[in-house]
């Protein structure tokens, strides 16, 4: 669930900017300047944001609430960047402010550097919005936004306006933020993969109906991480290209790595159809929150469908005896062939006393539907906690009618497989 301690962090910074930059206008300033430039300090800052993001830092995942917020939030972000620099663009005075030297000006490009910044900014963002295009092809075209960051810096630190107001108050705020920003540009470009990298050889690859799992054995240490936390995994070799985020299902205590993948697309058929024991791969991580240890309900009701299972084993495959929760746990395929792990769920669900298993199969007619939650529950449905990971459709759907039925949004966790 997002936090608001991250989005309340970012208001505030943009409350602090804007009251400063309104406080101390220069007297030849008109209107219009004030509000454009108001609107491209605003976007620089929530740019600043994306860039801070984009570290994956895990004090950000505290306040954004897990890695997949945080990048919903750094999307949106982008978005709003581009808005605002877009205004900012179109309602700038062409004239120079009163009291700036044209000549002086003349030596800065500070225009030019705006505007390619601006239209490099505008394709990224057309580029990222557009689910057309391919995760892979984005990817690398996405990372120009470095250099865009970059770009606007120049353009603003030789501004006429702020050039000779940079040590205003809402110009050290700016200048403070590109600071920042830069340094976590610096980390994340060159430091972060390295940070967060975990090698292990592949044990084995094993063919499950519609999913492969991929079992590793550490080449050192052991990766630490959660239930229900998940990692990039990168095949090191010709032609695997980008790291694809997975969810650990193995269990924290094991000594090996497990993960579930599902066959969807060119990079998870090659997992399937060319991934041989004995390469090497590399797993970045561990992140997310999808934690359903400590919460403050006892009793829980877990829902997964499809591959959405993957949270959920690794919990119950690190559930320790003593567990005191009341787990409710649903599990939605199309049908029982389809249902993965099945005959291990089940002996799970018989060998303890605290876990129900519903499996729920839409070839007889069974979903992952509130109705079915308040058929099979005991008590009413506003006394649990619920842990949801599955398709789309299936999440909303049951978002919507949890909520319609008092479900406050604060006790439903969701897990999206997707950050874009
Ligand atoms: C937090 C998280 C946990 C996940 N856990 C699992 C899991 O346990 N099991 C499982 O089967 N799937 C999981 N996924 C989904 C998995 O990452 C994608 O299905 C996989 O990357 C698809 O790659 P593809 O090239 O085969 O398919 P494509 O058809 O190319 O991609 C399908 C979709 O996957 C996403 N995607 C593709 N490549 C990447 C990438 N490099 N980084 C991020 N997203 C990408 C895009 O949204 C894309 O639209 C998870 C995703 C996330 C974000």
């Amino acid at each position: 669930m997002l936090r608001l301690q991250g989005i309340n962090a970012i208001i505030a910074v943009i409350a602090v900017f804007t009251l400063l930059h309104l406080a101390f206008v220069p007297d030849q300033h008109t209107l219009r300047t004030t509000f454009s430039t108001l609107l491209g300090g605003i976007s620089f800052l929530l740019m600043t944001c994306s860039v801070i993001l984009a570290t994956r830092l895990e004090v950000f995942e505290e306040m954004f609430g897990g890695l997949d917020r945080m990048y919903q939030v750094h999307r949106v972000a982008g978005t709003f960047t581009a808005v605002f620099a877009l205004v900012h663009f179109f309602s700038i005075p062409k004239e120079l402010p009163a009291g700036v030297d044209p000549v002086l000006n003349s030596t800065f490009p500070s225009a030019q550097i705006g505007m390619a910044s601006m239209v490099l900014l505008v394709i990224g963002l057309f580029v990222a919005l557009n689910r057309k295009i391919s995760y892979s092809r984005w990817r690398n075209p996405h990372k120009v936004m470095a250099l865009v960051y970059i770009l606007v810096i120049g353009h603003f630190m030789n501004a006429p306006g702020i050039f000779f107001e940079r040590l205003s108050a809402s110009g050290l705020v700016l200048i403070l933020a590109a600071l920042v920003g830069t340094v976590a540009l610096i980390y994340t470009m060159f430091g972060m993969n390295k940070r967060t990298a975990t090698r292990f050889t592949i044990e084995t690859v094993n063919s499950l109906e519609r999913a492969t799992e991929v079992v590793l054995k550490p080449v050192g240490d052991m990766l630490k991480f959660k239930p229900g936390q998940f990692a990039f995994v990168e095949v090191q070799g010709k032609g695997w290209s980008e790291p694809h985020p997975f969810t650990i299902s193995s269990a924290p205590n094991e000594d090996r790595l497990r993960f579930t993948m599902k066959v969807l697309g060119d990079w998870t058929r090659k997992v399937r159809e060319e991934l041989k024991p004995g390469g090497e791969v590399i797993v970045r991580g561990p992140y997310g929150r999808f934690d359903a240890s400590k919460t403050a309900s006892k009793q829980q009701v877990w829902i997964a469908g499809g591959i959405g299972l993957t949270p959920f084993l690794s919990k119950l495959r690190a559930m320790e005896e003593n567990d005191d929760r009341e787990i409710h746990f649903a599990y939605a395929a199309r049908s029982k062939e389809e249902a993965i792990f099945l005959d291990e769920l089940q002996e799970i669900a018989a060998q303890r006393d605290n876990v129900t298993l519903y499996p729920l199969f839409s070839d007889e007619g069974d979903f992952a539907r509130v109705d079915a939650a308040k058929e099979r529950l005991p008590g009413q449905l506003t006394d649990y906690e619920y842990f949801v990971c599955g398709p789309k459709p299936m999440v909303d759907g049951l978002m919507k009618d949890l909520k319609r039925e008092g479900v406050k949004r604060k006790t439903i966790h969701v897990e999206a497989f997707e950050f874009r």
